[in-house]
Protein backbone atom coordinates (compact mmCIF):
# COMPACT_ATOMS: atom_id res chain seq x y z
CA UNK A 1 0.00 0.00 0.00
CA UNK A 2 1.13 3.69 -0.67
CA UNK A 3 1.21 6.53 1.92
CA UNK A 4 3.00 4.00 4.27
CA UNK A 5 4.64 5.62 7.36
CA UNK A 6 7.68 5.46 9.60
CA UNK A 7 5.74 3.89 12.63
CA UNK A 8 6.80 0.50 14.00
CA UNK A 9 4.81 -2.59 12.72
CA UNK A 10 2.44 -3.84 15.36
CA UNK A 11 2.92 -7.61 16.28
CA UNK A 12 -0.33 -9.64 17.84
CA UNK A 13 -0.06 -12.94 18.85
CA UNK A 14 -3.26 -15.24 19.12
CA UNK A 15 -5.30 -17.46 17.49
CA UNK A 16 -7.63 -18.19 14.68
CA UNK A 17 -8.00 -19.81 11.30
CA UNK A 18 -6.05 -18.01 8.70
CA UNK A 19 -7.77 -17.43 5.60
CA UNK A 20 -6.56 -15.38 2.53
CA UNK A 21 -8.30 -12.70 2.80
CA UNK A 22 -6.88 -9.29 3.16
CA UNK A 23 -7.70 -7.03 6.14
CA UNK A 24 -7.70 -3.52 5.25
CA UNK A 25 -9.16 -1.63 8.23
CA UNK A 26 -7.00 1.20 8.51
CA UNK A 27 -6.29 3.02 5.49
CA UNK A 28 -2.99 4.53 6.66
CA UNK A 29 -0.83 2.06 7.83
CA UNK A 30 -0.18 -1.05 7.25
CA UNK A 31 -1.35 -2.98 10.43
CA UNK A 32 1.20 -6.22 10.58
CA UNK A 33 -0.13 -9.19 12.51
CA UNK A 34 2.36 -12.04 13.69
CA UNK A 35 -0.34 -14.82 14.60
CA UNK A 36 -0.45 -18.63 14.93
CA UNK A 37 0.21 -20.26 11.02
CA UNK A 38 -1.76 -23.57 10.47
CA UNK A 39 -0.50 -26.56 12.53
CA UNK A 40 1.46 -29.11 11.23
CA UNK A 41 -0.66 -31.95 12.93
CA UNK A 42 -3.49 -32.43 14.80
CA UNK A 43 -1.67 -33.17 18.32
CA UNK A 44 -1.78 -31.05 20.97
CA UNK A 45 1.68 -30.41 21.23
CA UNK A 46 1.21 -28.09 17.91
CA UNK A 47 -2.32 -26.52 18.74
CA UNK A 48 -2.45 -23.02 18.79
CA UNK A 49 -6.08 -23.56 21.22
CA UNK A 50 -3.86 -24.91 23.45
CA UNK A 51 -1.01 -22.33 23.48
CA UNK A 52 -3.09 -18.97 23.93
CA UNK A 53 -4.23 -20.15 27.60
CA UNK A 54 -0.22 -19.75 28.15
CA UNK A 55 0.58 -16.54 27.15
CA UNK A 56 -1.32 -13.14 29.05
CA UNK A 57 -4.63 -12.15 28.04
CA UNK A 58 -2.80 -9.22 26.04
CA UNK A 59 -0.83 -11.36 24.19
CA UNK A 60 -3.45 -14.14 23.33
CA UNK A 61 -6.37 -11.71 23.37
CA UNK A 62 -8.15 -13.76 26.00
CA UNK A 63 -11.45 -12.30 27.22
CA UNK A 64 -12.26 -14.43 29.80
CA UNK A 65 -10.90 -17.81 31.42
CA UNK A 66 -13.41 -20.15 33.37
CA UNK A 67 -13.34 -23.18 35.14
CA UNK A 68 -13.08 -25.87 31.70
CA UNK A 69 -13.19 -23.41 28.78
CA UNK A 70 -12.16 -19.90 28.06
CA UNK A 71 -12.93 -16.74 25.28
CA UNK A 72 -10.70 -15.64 22.95
CA UNK A 73 -10.84 -13.12 20.46
CA UNK A 74 -10.17 -14.26 16.60
CA UNK A 75 -7.16 -13.03 15.03
CA UNK A 76 -8.32 -13.29 11.63
CA UNK A 77 -11.90 -12.29 12.52
CA UNK A 78 -15.15 -12.23 10.24
CA UNK A 79 -16.48 -9.05 11.62
CA UNK A 80 -14.79 -6.85 14.24
CA UNK A 81 -15.79 -8.34 18.24
CA UNK A 82 -15.75 -11.82 16.47
CA UNK A 83 -14.52 -14.64 19.55
CA UNK A 84 -14.33 -18.41 20.01
CA UNK A 85 -15.15 -20.50 23.47
CA UNK A 86 -13.51 -23.75 23.32
CA UNK A 87 -12.42 -25.62 26.18
CA UNK A 88 -9.15 -25.92 27.58
CA UNK A 89 -9.09 -29.91 26.67
CA UNK A 90 -7.77 -30.80 23.24
CA UNK A 91 -10.87 -32.69 22.00
CA UNK A 92 -12.34 -32.01 18.27
CA UNK A 93 -15.55 -33.42 18.69
CA UNK A 94 -18.63 -31.94 20.28
CA UNK A 95 -19.35 -35.34 21.66
CA UNK A 96 -16.23 -35.44 23.28
CA UNK A 97 -17.09 -32.37 25.44
CA UNK A 98 -17.89 -33.57 29.35
CA UNK A 99 -21.38 -32.20 30.45
CA UNK A 100 -18.96 -29.42 32.68
CA UNK A 101 -17.70 -28.73 29.43
CA UNK A 102 -20.45 -28.74 27.36
CA UNK A 103 -22.82 -26.74 30.02
CA UNK A 104 -19.45 -23.96 29.98
CA UNK A 105 -19.22 -23.39 26.85
CA UNK A 106 -22.83 -22.73 26.71
CA UNK A 107 -23.17 -20.72 29.62
CA UNK A 108 -19.81 -18.66 28.02
CA UNK A 109 -21.86 -18.22 24.45
CA UNK A 110 -24.40 -16.85 26.05
CA UNK A 111 -22.50 -14.59 28.34
CA UNK A 112 -20.37 -13.50 25.65
CA UNK A 113 -23.92 -12.13 23.70
CA UNK A 114 -25.03 -10.19 26.23
CA UNK A 115 -21.66 -8.50 26.41
CA UNK A 116 -20.65 -7.79 22.69
CA UNK A 117 -24.09 -6.23 22.67
CA UNK A 118 -23.68 -4.09 25.82
CA UNK A 119 -20.65 -3.15 24.30
CA UNK A 120 -21.53 -2.53 20.63
CA UNK A 121 -24.69 -3.01 20.25
CA UNK A 122 -24.67 -5.83 17.96
CA UNK A 123 -28.33 -6.37 16.25
CA UNK A 124 -27.78 -9.74 15.32
CA UNK A 125 -25.22 -12.83 15.91
CA UNK A 126 -23.82 -15.98 13.88
CA UNK A 127 -23.14 -19.01 16.36
CA UNK A 128 -21.72 -22.00 15.42
CA UNK A 129 -19.19 -24.81 15.17
CA UNK A 130 -17.61 -26.00 12.29
CA UNK A 131 -16.84 -29.45 12.90
CA UNK A 132 -14.36 -31.43 10.60
CA UNK A 133 -11.98 -29.92 7.87
CA UNK A 134 -14.95 -30.94 5.35
CA UNK A 135 -17.20 -28.41 7.52
CA UNK A 136 -15.26 -25.58 7.06
CA UNK A 137 -13.14 -25.81 10.30
CA UNK A 138 -9.27 -24.64 9.71
CA UNK A 139 -8.15 -26.29 13.27
CA UNK A 140 -10.34 -28.98 13.43
CA UNK A 141 -8.52 -31.03 16.22
CA UNK A 142 -9.78 -28.83 19.11
CA UNK A 143 -13.36 -27.44 18.70
CA UNK A 144 -14.41 -23.91 19.15
CA UNK A 145 -17.66 -22.36 19.08
CA UNK A 146 -17.35 -18.82 16.74
CA UNK A 147 -19.88 -15.66 18.16
CA UNK A 148 -19.86 -13.62 14.92
CA UNK A 149 -21.61 -10.41 15.80
CA UNK A 150 -23.36 -8.88 13.20
CA UNK A 151 -25.04 -4.99 12.17
CA UNK A 152 -26.96 -3.93 9.95
CA UNK A 153 -25.29 -3.03 6.95
CA UNK A 154 -22.15 -4.31 9.25
CA UNK A 155 -20.58 -1.37 10.30
CA UNK A 156 -17.65 -0.84 12.59
CA UNK A 157 -17.57 -2.28 16.06
CA UNK A 158 -15.91 0.77 17.49
CA UNK A 159 -16.18 3.73 14.47
CA UNK A 160 -14.11 6.13 17.17
CA UNK A 161 -11.23 3.89 17.56
CA UNK A 162 -11.47 2.00 14.05
CA UNK A 163 -11.03 4.83 12.62
CA UNK A 164 -7.51 5.28 13.52
CA UNK A 165 -5.85 2.36 14.77
CA UNK A 166 -4.09 -0.23 13.22
CA UNK A 167 -6.05 -3.99 13.20
CA UNK A 168 -3.74 -5.34 16.08
CA UNK A 169 -4.25 -2.35 18.18
CA UNK A 170 -8.18 -2.26 17.03
CA UNK A 171 -7.59 -5.97 18.69
CA UNK A 172 -6.33 -5.11 21.99
CA UNK A 173 -8.91 -2.74 22.36
CA UNK A 174 -11.33 -4.41 21.73
CA UNK A 175 -10.35 -7.13 24.31
CA UNK A 176 -9.73 -4.64 26.66
CA UNK A 177 -13.49 -3.64 26.27
CA UNK A 178 -15.03 -7.45 26.03
CA UNK A 179 -12.82 -8.02 29.54
CA UNK A 180 -13.89 -5.46 31.38
CA UNK A 181 -17.40 -5.75 30.12
CA UNK A 182 -17.98 -9.43 30.99
CA UNK A 183 -15.91 -9.31 34.65
ZN1 LIG B 1 -5.69 -28.00 21.32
Amino acid sequence: MSGATDDPPVFQAGVGEPDDLDRLWTPHRMAYIRGESKPADDSAGECPFCRVPSLTDGEGLVVHRGETAYAVLNLYPYAPGHLMVCPYRHVADYTETTDQEAAEIAAMTKRAMTVIRAVSGAAGFNIGMNQGHIAGAGIAAHLHQHVVPRWPGDQNFMPIIGRTKTLPELLADTRDLLAAAWA
